[in-house]
């Protein structure tokens, strides 16, 4: 059986609960049984191609790795210092670690989590390189709009804006990269394209970056990059995904609060809660796996991942059950 055992509601990862189209999965599987080979450059450059047009980028500019981390590496083996709103995504901040860059954090401020862009530009003047996840995991909403983004660009750093969640929020600075070469918009398919499992992760960067096409090319294996040029090929399928998750944060927003669950708003798949003390250990006791952000947050603070309406409906019901004593 595969994880996670059966019964078990998977809401701790952000991917969206629903498996890929069947014509992702064929065009994987016939991909493999073709023929043994590594993968022809032809695809690669045909997805680079397909994502550009989608992005409305040069696909000159558009280069395919397998998971975000791939990409960030590089950066976080050289840089010694990065600036980045604190807290943000985890991988970003534990894989930092590991590599010895150390991050001068902008702590993002108020009960909405803003942030402050005169404080962050002055962490930008000090650093080597800056991180901006927008929208922002775990909080979920944008921190900075695209005339902000220039205004840290324009400090000169390699700039990475991280936008994960990008279906969902329908904001970019990728328009920004012609112009400025030292910003690397990272996207990715493992959201709203429900290839999370296939590891394709798009990269609009400018002329700054150096990335070597005869090894990128190699990374993403044959099936990923099949199913990534099927789902670029035939996508109408995202825009439902996102009306429904869109939808789903809607009604969390709505039921949670009756439970004394509070909600934050959300531009991404994933809300951020907080509720009683050991919220997110209580739920896991229920089958329900939601992100504890109580180390990073405070107490009863949680990241949830939105579902479909079956998923969330099932979520609000284990809630209630589970918290029924306390009410
Ligand atoms: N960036 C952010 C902000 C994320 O939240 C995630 C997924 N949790 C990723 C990147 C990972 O993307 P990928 O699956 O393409 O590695």
């Amino acid at each position: 059986m595969l994880p996670p055992p059966a019964g078990v509601l998977k809401l701790d990862q952000n991917e969206v609960p629903i498996p890929p189209p069947s014509h992702v999965v064929e065009a994987a599987a016939q991909a493999l049984a073709a023929a043994n080979w590594y993968q022809p450059a032809a695809l690669y450059d045909e997805v680079r191609q397909l994502y550009a047009e989608y992005a409305g980028v040069d696909p000159q500019r558009v280069w395919l790795f397998p998971g975000a981390d791939d990409f960030f590496e590089p950066l976080l083996r050289s840089a010694k210092t990065v600036a980045a709103p604190s807290p943000t995504y985890f991988l970003f901040e534990d894989q930092a670690q590991f590599h010895g860059a150390a991050l001068i954090k902008t702590p993002l401020r108020g009960e909405d989590f803003r942030l402050d862009l005169a404080e962050f530009l002055n962490a930008a003047k000090k650093a080597d390189a800056v991180y901006i996840d927008n929208p922002n995991n775990p909080t979920g909403q944008l921190l900075v709009k695209p005339s902000e983004v220039e205004e840290v660009l324009a400090i000169g750093k390699p700039t990475v804006v991280d936008e994960a969640y990008f279906e969902f929020s329908g904001v970019t600075a990728a328009a920004l990269v012609e112009a400025w070469p030292n910003l690397a918009v990272v996207r990715t398919l493992s959201k709203a394209f429900l290839l999370a499992g296939f590891r394709v992760t798009p990269v609009i960067a400018g002329r700054g970056w150096r990335i070597h096409y005869n090894t990128v090319r190699f990374r993403v294996s044959l099936p990923s990059l099949a199913a990534a040029r099927a789902a670029l090929y035939k996508r109408d399928y995202v825009e439902e995904v996102v009306r429904q998750i869109r939808e789903g944060a809607r009604y969390l927003a709505e039921e949670l609060p009756k439970l004394g669950v509070r909600v934050w708003p959300t531009h991404a798949n994933f809300v951020l809660v907080r509720g009683p003390p050991g919220f997110a250990q209580t739920l896991r006791k229920y089958g329900v796996w939601v992100r504890d952000e109580e180390q990073r947050l405070g107490p009863g603070y949680a990241r949830i991942t939105v579902g479909t309406r079956e998923i969330n409906a099932q979520l609000v019901r284990t809630i209630k059950t589970a918290f029924a004593t306390r009410q």
